[in-house]
Parts: structure tokens; sequence; C-alpha cells
């Protein structure tokens, strides 16, 4: 497997707002990766970046030992949530601007049945108690300090998630940065969102992140609003986000994603033209990442995002587990 990329987005150049939203420049795919991706049916599992192939080995495991698709997504965004190098989810996650790591995750069954927490703090697997949200309250979101309460009356512990690392890097952002401002840039991201098909046809879609670098405190993206930042439909598919989580949003991307393909668009072209959208909602689209990930209830497979450094792990029974370069909006020298 390789390493995670650590994305060094506090030294990155600023590129100046764009007024334009219309971008003719298309395609742009790393000739050493798969171009395309298709299966007949399931066990299929895809999610965001590179963490997302160890998080497919473990969903796999739980696909193939005859598990279903929520246990499998469960289980495979789980590993990512766990692993401090990954600090972009669960421990190890960048904080927000005052030093306090906030989680947000959410899980969907293709029955239309979620639950989500926001701006969770202190615990390791946010999409659990997310789970447990759906499963145990008559309700669909809980944030902040009532999600922790409710997590722990639940029996999850607590957890430091703020690594020696992560406060480091925080406290040379906090110097650099006197005016206090999150930054707003194409490699503030990488937030782990998972699909499955299982071998009933059942589709699920998991998504967990400490959200934007240094937001502010109980700023909440796109990962944990059912229909921005995931969506399943065992009628269609399902679909997932990342990038820039306000710009998801104004887009209701997953639902729309989902939604493109239900009127007969195929995974990756239901994800170009939910990048279409967002790009028309968001002037300054060459500013910020967003990607999207699809799977068809037939198992078919795709991505697309704006700019060309997003890519995705899908494991099939046909190929094993692999990483894809989607097609991107703007070309890699664009
Ligand atoms: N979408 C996430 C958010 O805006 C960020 C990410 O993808 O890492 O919170």
């Amino acid at each position: 497997m390789k390493p995670v990329t650590r994305r060094n987005f506090l030294h990155r150049v600023p590129v100046a707002l764009s007024a334009a939203a219309v971008v003719t420049a298309c395609a742009d795919s790393d000739p050493d990766a798969p171009s395309a991706v298709s299966g007949p049916g399931g066990p299929v599992v895809i999610s965001t970046w590179q963490h997302g192939l160890a998080a497919n080995e473990a969903a796999w495991k739980v696909l193939q030992a005859g598990g279903n698709a929520l246990d499998a997504a469960e289980t495979g965004v789980k590993i990512t949530e766990a692993d401090p190098e990954v600090s972009t989810v669960g421990i190890g996650g960048r904080p927000d601007r005052d030093g306090i790591v906030t989680l947000d995750a959410a899980i969907m069954d293709g029955a239309g049945d979620c639950g989500s927490v926001m701006a969770l703090q202190d615990i390791l697997h946010p999409i659990s108690v997310a789970r447990r949200v759906m499963e145990n309250t008559p309700h669909v979101m809980l944030a902040g300090e009532g999600a922790r309460q409710f997590a722990l009356a639940e029996g999850f512990t607590t957890t430091n998630l703020l690594t020696e690392e992560s406060e480091r890097e925080w406290k040379k952002w906090k110097a650099e940065n006197p005016g206090y401002r999150p930054p707003i840039n194409v490699e503030n991201h990488d937030t782990i969102g998972l699909l499955t098909l299982d071998q009933d046809g059942h589709l699920a879609a998991a998504c967990t992140t400490s959200g934007a670098a240094y937001k502010y405190h109980g700023r909440v993206g796109d990962s944990p609003i059912v229909g921005a930042g995931l969506y399943a439909d065992n009628e269609v598919g399902a679909a997932t986000a990342t990038g820039w989580g306000e710009a998801v949003v104004r887009a209701c991307g997953s639902f729309l994603v989902v939604e493109l393909m239900r009127q007969g668009h195929s995974p990756t072209e239901a994800c170009r033209l939910a990048v279409e959208r967002v790009i028309a909602k968001n002037p300054d689209y060459r500013e910020i990442q967003v990607g999207f990930i699809a799977l068809a209830k037939d198992g078919t497979t795709g991505g697309y995002c704006i700019h060309p450094d997003f890519d995705y792990a899908v494991y099939t029974a046909d190929a094993g587990n692999r990483m894809v370069v989607p097609d991107s909006k703007i070309p890699r020298n664009g």
C-alpha cells in the first residue's frame, strides 16, 4: 500500500480568484492508473483518497465473510478514523482554529435510514456514534455537546484526538496567521467517504472527517449532511464527496450524483455533471477542490473532480484493490 500523502497545504501559493464559472478544458489522467472501472454487481467497495486502500481492505473482509453493506461501510472507515497518520480524519485530524479537534460523520443505508454527528469532540469513532443515532434514536443528526453526551451514554469512552504533531502544526499555523483566517485552498481536504455494495445488492455509504483544517469552532462541512457528503439509494446507487464542504453543500452534491444516475447517467458522468453544478454555484472554484465518487447498483463505479490531485480506491472481485485517478475539470497544468 502506498503511504498516505501528507499535504503541505499551508505553504501553497494561493490561486487568484476567478470570476468565470465556465471551463472548457477537460480530461487529465495518470497513465499508470486504470482510467475506468466497472464490475458486474457486488461486492464492490469504493472510497476516497489513498487512505481508502486500507479502508477498502477492511470493508471487503466484511463483505467476503457474508456481512452486509452497512457493516462493511462502518468497519472500513473506522480504519481511517483510528489512524493518527491521517491528518484529515479521526485521531490526528487537524483541529479547528482554537486548537480543538471536532469530527463530523454520517452513515446511510440504501433503504434510506441514516444518522450523523457533527462537531463531535473526544470520541475516536464518530461513524459508530452516527450509526447509533440512526439505530437508537428517533433522530438523524446530533451536534456538538449533545452528540458527545449521547456517545458517552451509549458507552463510548473519551480519547484525546489532538496528537502532538497536529498540535505542533496548529501552533505554527497560528503563529504564521495572525489574521486567524482558516485556509481555503485546493489542498485543505481528504475526508474518507466509502461506498459499499453487498452480495444481496444492498448499498451503504459512510463519510467521516475532521473537516477543514483550522475552521471556525463549530463549523460543520458537507460530510455529516445527508445528501451533501453522502447519499445511498438501493434503487439507483450511492455517492460521496470530498473537498471544500461549503461548495458541496451549495449543490446538494451527493444527492445530485444519485439523482443524475437515476436519470440514466453512468457513475462517472453523474459525478462530472455534479462537479459542473458545483462550479456553477461557486465562482471561486479554481481555489477549491471538490471530488465525487459514485457506485451504481449494478456495481459500476466512477468519479470526477475539479482539480487533478484527487484519486480514489476501488475493490472488486475481478481486479482487487487499486487506485483510480479520475478525470478532472481543470487539467493538470491548467
Ligand atoms: N469535505 C470535508 C469538509 O469540508 C473536507 C474534506 O474532504 O476533507 O469538511
